[in-house]
């Protein structure tokens, strides 16, 4: 029996694990963009649900997936010569799509690496090595099966270090694989310097909280919000230390604060949050565009 192929995948699909067998052929096919959210299930203030950088990574993947998704089809729409004015009009402003892609959302990694909030409760933490076996087993088979890129989107701070050991794994083990990967929060240096925040800010603060606003503020416990480690002199001399950047040392987040927060949650908007979230999805799927473009 010869097996079926298929050359269009249903335009509403966005998901990896929502595309059929077939549909994955033809996605590889395309040379399509893999997109990973991965996260963490930590503990995050007094108000911010456990799984606040996960929410947050799949939010920011879906979007990319999406605008790169209406960019491809305005391309399609154009070759038919189908509705011409109407599409430019509904484009991104000055949005090169002549060799838009499309991206697919990986199923995500929803444990991350956070022994450093191990001591406050609801965290889950992976150990660093297991975390980078997981990342490198999926990217790697990603590879091995016939796609070229993706991009992992952690919502967790936490996790960045062992996606860089990730990265040197795989470009020994798989060199051809485009293997990117990228912070939530700290890719929008704009709209987080609009925020006002403490001089201590971070972990379920005035940014994080923002977004989860932004997002779904049904999950956000906005009365039981309150201001975690605000001021470097109320820290212990070794939480103070692990502010500085470079060389860089590491605490426990209850030696910050009781309650784990860095930062006055509670001047978090959902406004400030939707600018956040802008920005940086503004800027994924424009690297996104360069890396389809390889
Ligand atoms: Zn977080």
């Amino acid at each position: 029996m010869t097996r079926q192929s298929v050359t269009e995948i249903r335009p509403h699909i966005r998901r990896y694990g929502e595309l059929t067998s077939l549909e994955v052929e033809a996605a590889k096919r395309d040379e399509a963009l893999l997109i990973l959210p991965v996260g963490a299930c930590e503990q995050h203030g007094d108000g911010l649900p456990l799984s606040t950088d996960s929410i947050r990574a799949d939010h920011v993947a879906m979007a990319v997936a999406e605008e790169l998704a209406a960019a491809g089809e305005l391309t399609v729409g154009e070759e038919l010569g189908v509705g011409e004015e109407s599409c430019a009009a509904e484009g991104p402003a000055g949005d090169d799509t002549s060799d838009a892609g499309r991206a697919f959302v990986l199923p995500s990694i929803d444990y991350g690496v956070s022994p450093h909030h191990g001591n406050l409760p609801g965290t889950i933490t992976l150990d660093p090595r297991t975390f980078v076996d997981i990342v490198t087993t999926v990217a790697g088979q990603i590879c091995d099966s016939g796609f070229t890129r993706v991009l992992v989107i952690t919502g967790h701070g936490g996790n960045m270090a062992a996606l860089g050991v990730a990265q040197q794994v795989l470009l020994s083990t798989h060199p051809d694989l485009v293997f990117a990967y990228s912070p939530v929060s700290a890719l929008a240096a704009e709209a987080n310097a609009a925020l006002p925040r403490t001089e201590v800010s971070g972990h379920s603060g005035e940014s994080e909280t923002s977004q989860m606003l932004a997002i779904d503020d049904r999950l956000v416990d906005s009365p039981r919000l309150t201001a975690g480690a605000t001021d470097l002199a109320d820290l212990s001399p070794r939480a103070r230390l692990s502010r500085t950047k470079s060389p860089a040392s590491a605490v426990t987040f209850d030696q910050y604060s009781e309650n784990g927060a860095l930062g006055d949650p509670r001047t978090a908007t959902a406004t400030a949050g939707v600018d956040i979230l802008g920005e940086v999805i503004e800027k994924l799927v424009a690297y996104s565009r360069e890396v389809l473009r390889l």
